[in-house]
């Protein structure tokens, strides 16, 4: 059984990765529009993918036999002012992500509950992944300055991106 503080944290867990979810699937209209169909394609992966997070949370929490509770999620921006926009805002969420995934972290040693230790370990190396490919793209629309030969070869790049389902701790 998992501690009443600790379920309460994941349950506000679940919450903030269906928002990053909206939050990436947001930006994937915004892309769609603006006709960057790599980017947008890029971003709705994006989206499924924090789905799967906020899934894993929710099993997680039932499999401790606690409840889940799926909370009210807050509606996402949906507009940017250009491409770039974002990114750099896709990239700072995450770093917050991070924070919160940290958080979690200290909160589970904190409680010696060394199982969710286990389970946010997962979280903690996938922060790293996430951190590095928002900032890499980033970097890459710094780089391109604007030039439309550059944005369309990274376009089409970013349209090749796939939805892959997590396999560790499904
Ligand atoms: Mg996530």
């Amino acid at each position: 059984m998992i501690k009443e503080t600790l379920q309460k944290a994941i349950n506000e867990q679940i919450v903030r990765e269906m928002y990053s979810s909206n939050l990436y699937l947001s930006m994937a209209a915004y892309y769609a529009t603006i006709n960057l169909n790599g980017f947008a394609n890029w971003m709705r992966v994006q989206a499924e993918e924090e789905l799967t997070h906020a899934l894993k949370f929710f099993d997680y929490v039932i499999d401790r036999g606690g409840k889940a509770v799926v909370g009210a999620i807050p509606a996402p921006t949906i507009e940017w002012k250009d491409e770039i926009k974002p990114f750099e805002d896709a990239y700072e969420h995450e770093q917050k992500v991070t924070n919160w995934i940290n958080e979690l972290m200290d909160l589970a040693t904190q409680e010696k509950d060394y199982a969710l230790i286990s389970f946010l370990n997962w979280f903690i190396d996938e922060q790293v992944e996430e951190e590095k490919n928002t900032s890499e793209i980033l970097d890459r629309l710094h780089l391109a300055g604007g030039s439309k030969a550059s944005l369309f070869l990274l376009d089409n790049e970013l349209k090749t991106r796939t939805f892959t389902p997590p396999t560790t701790n499904a």
